[in-house]
């Protein structure tokens, strides 16, 4: 019909996934649509994700930094929080990238359909707009960036204003007075940390037996240390079995590991228990894209579906949930369909917790490595002994850097201190490169830095640190 479209190459979705697979197709020489069902590009990371949690927690880092500065001789005020100003900065950041990207996708001449696109047969795709009208789009090959959405659970009252999600968190209606975390993943103890600067009283619940799980527990410690000190509450190895819309609060009752019941009261409840990919939305059954149970769509290394002209990448296609894994899969998928010979062969995918202190690591863990039987040596450097980190006015940091000790190539780090998810990327090149002990002690770092941790705990392994400072 009329205002009906085609692309060479469709995307669905315009996340980190969907406009980077978008852009990478059009510099191929593509001719690419992109759909997106909200007005603006960039996907949860841009609008509701990565980007506006690290504006509030840049914020929360001064705050927190500013009343850290009386124990070194200098006291400021109280902070004065004015929310309309603080929710403008971050909204000013968004507005300022998902611009950006709109200027991006003109450039390349990239179409942009807005709707909500879901498939009607093996080349098509339908596009509701917000007025009800259908575009109808059809490709000769589709790149799937359908993303992910916050998982909900059934014994908690969602539609209650005061119940709320990551997004809802970021859009900082308020400051509570008492805040319940529920759960203590990366998003939860993110947002955790900016309402705790901001002056809630925070108290984090999660089921099992430390934060952060997937992290080795012992680069988990200073954090929790650190937070533990501020907050109300952390209480591990419990679950939440019920929330109560009541009138002067929320009531949620508590079952510990021993089967004890507790409640408590709470303004707000911040439900951070993990996302679900948004797979089973778009009627890729049409397509013949099969779709498991959860919502994931499984790919080869090449992003394929089982339907070969058809790609998935990002959240939906698994694990980990994370933006740069989701640009990298994007330009893989997009230089596949430009018919050059790419797969996706990382060897390693950072994972950062933008805490403070931050906690990152990349490779083989501890933690994975002795559920696997996989063996390693390792070389720790403890913060304690950096000199830059005690001028910082920090010390709890460590940088652990893990070798195979066959031929002392570096497999795996974790980091946890100020600044961790920038010293990981080091890491990251060494293990990509093929590095040993000797190639990170060798090389030069310049001092004091908080990257010469990762030097010194190659040095630590080798037997060769001299001066600790
Ligand atoms: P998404 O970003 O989810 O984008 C999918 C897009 O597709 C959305 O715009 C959606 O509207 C659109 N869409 C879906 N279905 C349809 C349809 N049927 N029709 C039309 N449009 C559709 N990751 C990091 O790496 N670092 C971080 O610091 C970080 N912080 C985070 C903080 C928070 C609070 C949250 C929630 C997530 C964070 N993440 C972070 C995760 C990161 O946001 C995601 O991994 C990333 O956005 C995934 O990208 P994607 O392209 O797969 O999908």
């Amino acid at each position: 019909g009329k205002g009906d479209v085609h692309g060479e190459v469709v995307v669905l979705g315009s996340g980190p996934g969907g406009y980077s697979a978008a852009f990478r197709a059009a510099d191929l020489g593509k001719s690419v649509v992109l759909i997106e069902k909200y007005p603006v590009l960039g996907g949860v990371c841009l609008n509701v994700g990565c980007i506006p949690s690290k504006a509030l927690l840049h914020v929360a880092k001064v705050i927190t930094e500013a009343e850290e500065m009386a124990s070194h001789g200098v006291s400021f005020g109280k902070p004065k929080i004015n929310l309309d100003d603080l929710r403008d900065f971050k909204s000013g950041v968004v507005k300022q990238l998902t611009g950006g990207l709109s200027g991006l996708a003109k450039t390349r001449k990239v179409k942009v359909v807005q709707g909500y696109g879901r498939f009607t047969g093996p080349n098509m795709i339908a596009v509701e707009g917000d007025d009800g009208s259908t575009t109808k789009v059809s490709f000769d090959q589709c790149i799937i960036a359908a993303g992910s959405e916050p998982v909900k659970l059934p014994f908690i009252p969602h539609d209650d204003d005061r119940v709320i999600d990551s997004t809802g968190a970021l859009e900082l209606k308020d400051i509570p007075k008492r805040m319940l975390v529920l759960g203590g993943g990366i998003i939860g103890l993110e947002m955790a940390c900016v309402y705790d600067a901001l002056g809630s009283k925070v108290t984090v619940v999660e089921f099992m037996d430390q934060l952060m799980p997937g992290a080795d527990k012992d680069m988990v410690k200073p954090l929790h240390k650190r937070i533990e000190g501020r907050y109300e509450n952390i209480l591990l190895k419990t679950k939440v079995k019920n929330v109560e819309a009541l009138k002067g609060g929320l009531k949620v009752t508590f079952e510990n590991d021993k089967g004890e019941e507790s409640t408590d009261t709470f303004d707000k409840v911040l439900v951070s228990v993990g996302r679900r990919p948004n797979g089973k939305l778009i009627d890729a059954g049409a397509a013949g894209v099969a779709v498991d149970d959860r919502g994931f769509i499984a790919v080869d290394r090449q992003q394929r579906t089982g339907v070969s002209h058809i790609f998935a990448i990002g959240d939906v296609v698994g694990q980990p949930m994370l933006a740069h894994k989701a640009v990298h899969e994007g330009k893989v998928a997009a230089e596949v369909c430009a018919g050059e010979k790419r797969f996706f062969d990382a060897q390693v995918i950072p994972s950062v917790a933008y805490t403070d202190p931050e906690v990152a690591w990349v490779g083989l863990t501890e933690t994975e490595a002795k559920a696997k039987g996989i063996a390693y040596e390792k070389g720790v450097f403890p913060w304690a002994a950096s000199g830059r980190s005690l001028a910082n006015g920090r010390s709890e940091g460590i940088t652990k850097v893990l070798f195979d000790p066959e031929d002392q190539r570096v497999i795996g780090a974790s980091i946890v201190g100020t600044n961790a998810g920038d010293l990981i990327s080091e890491v990251a090149l060494a293990i990509e490169m093929g590095a040993d002990a000797i190639d990170l002690g060798h090389t030069i770092h310049p001092h004091p830095t908080l990257s010469e941790t990762v030097n010194f705990a190659a040095e630590m392994y080798e037997g060769t640190i001299t001066d600790l400072m």
